[in-house]
């Protein structure tokens, strides 16, 4: 855990050495795909499909905490997410969707959308290192594909195209 080295957890936290600012922006990383760039954030699903959907919308910008931004950047987020997870129910059916702001690894305004189904009921605590699932390309490049026309749809009725 970084909070036991104090100067790398310091520069995590002014983003001089974080890895989602480095790499949120990217069509592919380590850790995900892009699905589209939205207004004030990156919309993106994760390789790991252990929860079908389970997507991630990381702030452009470098900040900690949600209280460091503007009322209109926290509005324009929370629409991002929104209609991010719009595009995820539509996409997979999900009965749920569970939202965690987290930032305990990556100390980067992100917000994890992990979908529930009928089949998890009752809904299980919440756990993003219960195990692996990764897909193949073509099926992965197709959810990708059906969540970038969902969110295309969404944002327009919401607040104007960012969806290229
Ligand atoms: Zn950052």
């Amino acid at each position: 855990m970084a909070w036991a080295d104090p100067v790398d957890w310091a520069q995590l936290l002014d983003g001089t050495a974080c890895p989602m600012c480095a790499d949120a922006h990217l069509v592919t990383n380590q850790s995900s795909q892009l699905i589209t760039e939205l207004r004030q954030s990156y919309a993106r699903l994760v390789h790991n499909q252990y929860r079908r959907g389970y997507t991630v919308v990381i702030l452009k910008r470098h900040a900690n905490e949600l209280f460091e931004l503007s009322d209109a950047e926290l509005a324009g987020y929370w629409r991002d997410v929104a209609d991010t997870a719009a595009a995820v129910q539509h996409v997979f059916g999900a009965v749920k969707i569970n939202y965690a702001v987290l930032g305990n690894l990556c100390p980067h305004v992100h917000c994890h959308l992990v979908p529930l189904y009928v089949a998890d009921n009752p809904p299980p605590l919440l756990d993003m290192g219960d195990g692996e699932v990764l897909l193949d390309s073509d099926r992965f490049a197709q959810i990708v594909a059906d969540l970038r026309r969902e969110l295309g749809r969404h944002a327009e009725l919401s607040d104007g195209p960012v969806v290229p």
